[in-house]
């Protein structure tokens, strides 16, 4: 084939297709040719929006509340979001110290690109949620993976993350509960992380997504909680998409410093504008309305986490971190690799998760696509049965693998 007439710009020419597309292409196709594809990739909620939620966003249809809205979000939903805040973590911001955004995905993009010059290094803990990585790097910077090890039940070790700064530190993501692992900050690694973004000045991003969907008896430790003085260096990540179970409505928010807001503000006026009128009139209805919704999701979650758990530590060679809160299982196959199926060797994580997809029918993320590779990630968030059904799956592929 002669390359092509228009060639692509270099921002999205250097950034690497997901591993994760690959496999999820391959599933959705086996599908459509008929396949019993088990599929534990996805990353939502099996749970429809609350009714309520659903009738604030038709009523703003009928009432004809479909026009532009103020681009940072419309003043109710940020006053909304401030006092939610209040309530929940005891953090007040005023109404131009949130921005509402197309999702949390969204406002992370804005916050990069208000912030990210090129060469400023952004401190990633790994295993690390897809997409950070990217968007730093499409705002210029430059990501920097600081590991976080099984054996620590993937909790970041207070002792490496000096070796990871450098005068190029910018800011430090947490993501507590995280996405793939599930794992929690402990107080110590949020002291830590707090001790030395006060001294050298680093933004600090807390993506707080997960943060009513935990399985723990205590208090899940947050990093204004522990450090309230760090609040003008911080911008608090949160949105409606998990904890509601509105993946679709889009809509996410960000709190922080005023001046930092207003630039996100400048961001998406000149992108997306407003998110959709009608999302935030059901964003509203949920952050108002009753908060059991994410306890009525944790029922149905936890023994399914506890029966993937237990079953895959079951496995000779497997090991798995008790996720404390979010809906993925994180194991650790690396046991496996460099085993055989039919005289082709399986030597990474994303070969076998096409192993999984080919032989036992189960779509799952390798971990490579987090900066993990000994691991692949299942999502919990869809039925016993089908979990019951996969592991047994699993484990049959797993023992038809030749040394
Ligand atoms: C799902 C998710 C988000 C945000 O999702 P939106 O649908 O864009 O609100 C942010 N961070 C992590 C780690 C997530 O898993």
């Amino acid at each position: 084939m002669s390359s092509p007439i228009i060639t692509l710009a270099d921002r999205v020419t250097n950034i690497k297709p997901s591993p994760t597309l690959a496999v999820n292409a391959k599933a959705k196709a086996l599908k459509a040719a008929g396949a019993d594809i088990l599929n534990f990739s996805v990353g939502e909620p099996d749970f429809d929006t609350p009714p309520h939620v659903c009738a604030a966003g038709k009523k703003a249809i009928d009432e004809g509340f479909t026009r532009y809205t103020a681009v940072p979000g419309m003043p109710e939903l940020r006053e909304a979001v401030s006092q939610h805040l209040l309530r929940e973590k005891g953090l007040s911001y005023t109404m131009d110290e949130i921005q509402i955004a197309c999702g949390g995905k969204h406002g992370l993009y804005n916050m990069f690109q208000a912030l990210i010059n090129p060469g400023d290094e952004v401190l990633i803990p790994t295993p690390y949620w897809v997409s950070y990585p990217p968007m730093v790097q499409l705002a210029g910077g430059t990501p920097v993976p600081v590991p976080l090890l099984e054996k620590d039940d993937f909790d970041l070790n207070p002792d490496i993350l000096p070796q990871y700064a450098s005068s190029r530190t910018r800011a430090i993501i947490i993501n507590s509960p995280s996405n793939p692992t599930g794992s929690v900050f402990s107080v110590k690694a949020l002291q830590a992380i707090a001790r030395m973004a006060r001294e050298n000045g680093w933004l600090i991003i807390t993506d707080d997504i997960y943060d009513t969907i935990t399985y723990m008896d205590t208090e899940l430790p947050h990093i204004l909680t522990i450090d309230r003085s760090l609040k003008d260096q911080t911008l608090v990540l949160n949105g409606v998409s998990k904890c509601f179970a509105m993946t679709g409505w889009r809509i996410g928010w960000t709190a922080g410093p005023k001046h930092i807001i207003a630039a996100m503000n400048k961001i998406q006026g000149q992108s997306t504008s407003n998110p959709a009128s009608i999302s935030q009139k059901a964003a509203l209805a949920a952050v108002t309305g009753p908060q059991d919704f994410p306890k009525t999701m944790l029922k149905a979650f936890l023994p399914r986490r506890d029966f993937f758990v237990a079953d895959l530590r079951s496995i000779e060679g497997v090991s798995c971190v008790n996720p404390k809160g979010a809906f993925y299982v994180f194991p650790n196959f690396s046991a496996y690799f460099g085993k055989n199926f039919n005289g082709k060797q399986i030597n990474n994580s994303v070969e076998l998760a096409d192993y999984f997809l080919d032989e036992a029918k189960v779509a799952s993320v390798p971990g490579a696509a987090f900066g993990a590779d000994d691991f692949v990630r299942f999502s919990f968030a869809t039925s016993m049965d089908i979990i019951k059904e996969g592991m047994t799956r699993i484990k049959t592929a797993l023992k038809n693998l030749a040394d």
